[in-house]
């Protein structure tokens, strides 16, 4: 069978559909690029934006009309959050949501040989059987892959699968998270990627090594939270959809409380990241997960409800733990960390980071708003102040690190008055990049109802005014690097008519220079010029 794919969205979808992939390819079929004529076609979707949501559906139209009589399997955050729509688009044969779609392979081979749904019969889809997103006119298939999906787990749980990027030989993406519990008022990640799971350190370490084995020198660890790796909430099953209405704090129809708590974890939520009472909050770490709905001082009730672990034994590993054992593994040069909450950025990985030996100094931390208002409406468990104190930590112990921000344009309450803040504030910090998003409303989110609405030309300006002081912030950092003297991993493809080739420094910027195969993956050091400087969009 010819395979094509096509992946929306963040890297963890990246890492999944490249190791879909590989799976197909081992079971003898062939993938071919995404614009030829294939027999199935995969969509790894994205619900980040009603601009993703968009993207999902031209591209399921495009490989429609590409072949009509092939199978289009829709997976993903998309797929899990907005089944039932899906189903109805031309050609779709397979909805599969979050939680099953790395069961793909053994499906597939349960399907009819032609596929093709053009006249929106709906026949042959099946969806995440949770049924909470959509129904199936199939229920054969239906019960073929709750079955499958026993055999796979060993049980109704779904077990974590780690997953990885391939095809480059420099730079892989590890998934070692996903799912999120914090349940950020504009986001609908956590209804369409499950409660936060990982694997154990031991488990995640063997992939490692086999990622290793492999010969990636780049490993980039991603997860949707990934600063709560190894924090496994035990009242919910890991891997589950969040069962409950989807604001479990802001009851429909009433309006926003801001709480006059502690604004970095709002009342009622669930608080997974390490914590430690004794220590004031905002101020540094320690290892023991907490949660604030059970008072100080008492333990939490011990529900086996992983059962990977045994009754008793709760998965609570620190995720500095892991990053301590994959910075021991032969063979991996350089790690970077995808993306990590500054509440969950410890002083004690900053350092760490420091001086470890293949970390690298780049770091990617979302700030969303520059507005300790704005944040607060968003439920973020930080203010500004503590994401100041994050970076200067940082710079203070790396000086040449890179830094990358998320900000969210035009969030409710982002007026002139707050959004001059956003501006002043990220101005103020030593920011090198920014990641823009444009706010959209997000079905069953709690930001439907919360706070001052920004009209739409508004959030498009505030966008484009964050573009303009990212670019601002990506120069001066460039400009600090000239004349610096950094590691470069070279990539394996050349470019500009084979001509020249590129790179990334640690701190993660784009060189060039002139192609030489015996340089392919291996890593020298460069000084950084305006002539060998890449002027490329950041990925
Ligand atoms: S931390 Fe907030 S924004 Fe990030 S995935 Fe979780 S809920 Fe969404």
């Amino acid at each position: 069978m010819k395979i094509a794919a096509h992946t929306l969205g963040c890297k963890l979808n990246y890492a999944e559909t490249s190791d879909l992939l590989r799976r197909f390819s081992t079971l003898g079929h062939t993938i071919v690029d995404f614009h030829q004529a294939a027999d199935l076609y995969i969509i790894n979707t994205c619900t980040v934006t009603a601009v993703a949501e968009k993207k999902c559906r031209t591209i399921i139209r495009q490989a429609h009309r590409l072949n009509p009589d092939a199978q289009i399997a829709v997976i993903g955050c998309f797929a899990q959050v907005a089944a039932a729509d899906i189903e109805r688009i031309p050609g779709v044969t397979l909805v599969l949501g979050n939680d099953r779609k790395h069961l793909l392979p053994e499906i597939v081979g349960t399907l009819p040989a032609s596929g093709g749904n053009p006249g929106n019969q709906q026949s042959n889809i099946c969806t995440a059987p949770d049924g909470q997103q959509t129904d199936t006119t199939n229920k054969k298939d239906l019960q073929d892959f709750q079955d499958l999906a026993k055999r796979e787990t060993g049980g109704d749980m779904p077990k974590f699968p780690l997953q990885y990027s391939s095809g480059d030989r420099t730079r892989t993406f590890f998934k070692i998270q996903d799912g999120c519990d914090y349940f950020c008022t504009y986001c609908a990640i956590p209804f369409a990627r499950g409660r936060s799971r990982s694997a154990t350190i031991e488990e995640t370490l063997c992939m490692a090594r086999r990622i290793a084995d492999e010969g990636a020198k780049e490993v980039v660890l991603t997860g949707v939270n990934t600063g709560t790796f190894g924090q496994m909430d035990r009242r919910h099953p890991a891997g589950t959809t969040h069962p409950e209405p989807m604001d479990r704090r802001h009851p429909a129809g009433t309006t926003d409380t801001p709480e006059p708590m502690d604004r970095r974890h709002p009342a009622g939520t669930p608080h997974p990241e390490p914590m430690d009472r004794r220590h004031l909050a905002g101020t540094t770490d320690t290892p023991e997960p907490m949660d604030r709905r059970h008072p100080a001082g008492t333990t939490d009730t011990p529900e086996p409800m992983d059962r990977r672990h045994p009754a008793g034994t709760p998965h609570s590993e620190p995720f500095l733990d892991l990053l301590r054992g994959l910075d021991q593994i032969d063979g991996i040069q350089r790690y970077r960390i995808s993306s990590i909450e500054p509440n969950l950025l410890t002083d004690d990985i900053i350092d760490f980071v420091a001086s470890s030996r293949a970390f690298l100094p780049h770091f990617h931390i979302p700030l969303q708003a520059g507005s300790d208002h704005v944040l607060q409406l968003m439920h973020r468990r930080y203010d500004t102040a503590l994401y100041r104190a994050k970076l200067e930590r940082i710079k203070a112990v790396m000086p040449d690190a890179c830094i990358a921000a998320d900000v969210m344009a035009g969030f409710n309450g982002e007026n002139e008055e707050e959004f001059a803040k956003v501006l002043s504030f990220i101005d103020s910090l030593p920011i090198s990049y920014l990641h823009v998003f444009t706010y959209s409303d997000r079905p069953g989110t709690a930001a439907l109802r919360l706070g001052e609405k920004i009209p739409i030309p508004v959030r498009h300006e505030h966008t484009a005014r964050l573009l303009e002081l990212s670019e601002k912030k990506h120069n001066e950092f460039i400009s600090s690097q000239i004349g610096k003297t950094r590691p470069v991993l070279w990539e394996s493809k050349p470019v500009e008519n084979a001509t020249l080739m590129e790179g990334w420094t640690d701190n993660y910027i784009r060189l060039s220079r002139p192609y030489d195969p015996a340089l392919v993956a291996t890593i020298t050091l460069e000084t950084i010029t305006p002539d060998n400087l890449v002027r490329k969009t950041i990925d």
